[in-house]
């Protein structure tokens, strides 16, 4: 049962309440691993690549007619009435009670996954201390919060991954760490970090809206408060709020059924009849952990994800002793991570590269006369094709059943798709209780109260497992965020288009900065690069605006046009290598540049002009001052 809290002390410095708002873990059977280290070598093998193959007009069709198949598929509705129970909180307990906040703090940031808790402790060397985050779960770590899926590890070697390794003293287990150690180093950071004072848990911010004359924003959320303050950030991530595939009859079956980012624990599934709709990054990490399980799986594939070798490999003594004498051995190796542009390359990156033994991360063929840019993706495109011809000779190599392997190949660019790694993945399809459902190219179309139906077939389920994914850099839409002239966020980008500046600036948006939004870049894809880049950038502008006695900041509209063209472009001329049907390109309609942006050179080289000159930006002085600019 729950108490009222009233604050348990005042803050010292800055005057703001301090409640233990983080909620207890709602039951003991949340617990679980990610892949472990996979001792059968020929799983880990990939076969050779084919000498001089290209990707020719013929092979193009293919990929072409595979994408064409399956466009206007896609179609995805979010968690709302009947299904908004799917969204509840299954992992901690009810929230604890606390007073209704109606208070002031300099910095309001929505969040505390990894950036929220990266920002707290980069704001606080800096000195800002009149901080409070507001996060919809029970307790710290975002997407490691939320996802709590049996198998669930990260996907970028774990010791580029986690923020702050030397600063926590921590050296990963494994070199993709499960999902449950990642959250409990989240845990290990708020804790030592002294985040937990700082964070109102199981609080949901529902409205921010800017306050011209007061120059304030006014934040209320779902527990009533309407908090009042300087400076917004919205941490909340890039893949939040959780999506459904829409099918016909999905309301009427009556089994127990989940979305995978709700994982829910108390659903006994050994010997079960489950059903997993969706095979993207989530399943491929989920279904071989399912497969041991239960009594009979059903994996509804629409699309085949590319499914790459994993090569998990626990931490070795030899580096824990390596790192222990090499100070910032870790930001040393996430630098070097962040050089290894993207791709297949990225993740598998080279060990010796990484651990700055050897000076290149591959071997670079020198060309006689520079490219154009269309020999250069023509190039990367026939070396794609090389991959995806392995990719797809991995499944041959592996799969025993000659249709259920055809059906697991991808026809379509490497990394178009987000591209998964696993060892077990594969071989799951040879268990005698393991079904993969070919349902492409439209997918699941109808569900009944007893389970899946397709192409005529009854699929009887105890348990359904939506691993449908999430909707992609939504940021605007959370939160209804209302700047000058009342007009919201997601108003200004659905008439104007995506327009930011750095990703991180939107004009009409004073003093509201964006992590890891749209536009976005200044990282790889390793998000914590971006994250970092992000936050370092944050506490610049304030530090500069403290020091300056500066109040507000906006952007000029010259300088987002610019911005936002430039995104455009560089999108564009790399559009063939991302020709598919992915949420990475809303589904293949999207307009360019609207979405995520990994231009980490050119990026940095637009803030760093803006540091430089200040030209993009518009300041007010503090009241004191005001008519200075
Ligand atoms: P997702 O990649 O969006 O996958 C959704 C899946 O649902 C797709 O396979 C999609 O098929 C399928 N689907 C949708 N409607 C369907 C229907 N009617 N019938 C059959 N299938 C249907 O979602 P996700 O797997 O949760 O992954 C989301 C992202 O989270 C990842 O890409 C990754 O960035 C992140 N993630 C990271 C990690 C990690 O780092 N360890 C792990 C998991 C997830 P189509 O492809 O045909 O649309």
């Amino acid at each position: 049962m729950n108490e009222s809290r009233a604050p348990i002390s005042i803050d010292q410095d800055t005057g703001l309440k301090i409640f233990a708002t983080r909620a207890a873990k709602a039951t003991e059977r949340i617990a679980g691993t990610g892949y472990g280290v996979t001792n059968d070598k020929a799983l880990k093998t990939l076969p050779e690549q084919p000498a001089g193959a290209v990707f020719n007009a013929e092979e193009q069709a293919k990929y072409r007619e595979f994408k064409e198949a399956r466009f206007g598929a896609a179609d995805y509705m979010s968690l709302e009435g009947d299904f908004a129970t799917y969204l509840e909180d299954v992992y901690s307990d009810d929230p604890i009670e606390r007073d209704l906040l109606t208070d002031e703090c300099e910095i309001l940031v929505i969040g505390a996954g990894f950036a929220g808790l990266l920002l707290w402790y980069r704001l606080k060397q800096a000195g800002f201390t009149d901080v409070r985050f507001c996060e919809k779960g029970g307790d710290v770590g975002g997407t490691w919060y939320w996802n709590r899926y049996p198998g669930i590890a990260c996907d970028v070697e774990s010791y580029s991954y986690l923020p702050l390794l030397e600063e926590m003293g921590y050296v990963p287990s494994m070199k993709f760490a499960s999902g449950f150690e990642i959250l409990e180093y989240c845990q290990s950071m708020a804790t030592k970090f002294g985040f937990y004072d700082k964070c109102l848990f199981h609080t949901t911010v529902d409205t921010t809206v800017w306050d011209e004359d007061a120059r304030r924003w006014t934040v209320r959320t779902d527990r009533g408060d309407a908090m009042r303050a300087k400076y917004v950030v919205l941490a909340n991530g890039i893949l939040t709020s959780p999506r459904l595939a829409r099918i016909d009859g999905m309301e009427t079956y009556q089994g127990e059924a989940f979305h995978t980012s709700r994982w829910n624990y108390h659903v006994d599934l050994e010997n079960k009849r489950v059903g997993i709709i969706g095979t993207g990054a989530t399943a491929v990490q989920a279904v071989p952990e399912l497969a041991k399980t239960v009594g009979q799986l059903f994996v509804f594939q629409r699309t085949p994800s590319s499914v790459d070798v994993r090569d998990q490999k626990a931490t070795s003594d030899e580096q824990r002793d390596e790192w222990a004498r090499e100070p910032g051995w870790a930001r040393a190796r996430r630098a070097r991570f962040s050089k290894i542009s993207a791709g297949r390359t990225a993740i598998k990156a080279n060990d010796d590269y990484l651990a700055g033994k050897v000076a290149d991360f591959k071997e670079r063929k020198a060309h006689d006369r520079p490219l154009s840019q269309t020999e250069l993706v023509q190039k990367q495109l026939d070396s794609n094709f090389r991959i995806m011809e392995q990719i797809r000779a991995r499944v041959d190599a592996i799969v025993d059943d000659p249709d259920t392997a055809e059906a697991l190949k991808p026809y379509y660019p490497y990394g178009c798709k987000r591209p998964t790694f696993h060892d077990e993945y594969l071989p799951t399809f040879n268990l005698p209780h393991v079904t993969l459902v070919d349902t492409a190219p439209l997918g699941v179309q109808e569900i009944n109260k007893g389970g899946v139906v397709h192409d005529g077939l009854q699929y009887d389920l105890d348990v359904l497992i939506y691993a449908t994914g999430f909707n992609w850099m939504a940021t605007s839409t959370f939160n209804m965020i209302e700047g000058r002239g009342g007009v919201t966020l997601s108003e200004k980008w659905q008439t104007q288009g995506c327009k930011t500046f750095l990703g991180l600036h939107s004009n009409g948006f004073p003093n509201l900065f964006i992590v890891s939004g749209p536009q976005g870049g200044g990282g790889s894809f390793n998000f914590t690069d971006a994250i970092e880049q992000h936050a370092d950038y944050i506490v610049w502008m304030l530090t500069t605006m403290r020091d300056a006695r500066l109040e507000v900041v906006d952007i000029t509209t010259d300088a987002e046009d610019r911005y936002a063209d430039h995104c455009a472009q560089a999108d564009i001329a790399t559009a063939p290598l991302r020709d598919c049907i992915s949420y990475y390109n809303g589904e293949g309609k999207a307009e360019p540049g609207s979405l995520a942006y990994y231009g980490g050179g050119n990026w940095h080289k637009f803030r760093v002009s803006a540091q430089e000159s200040l030209e993009p930006y518009v300041f007010a002085a503090a009241s004191s001052q005001a008519g200075e600019s």
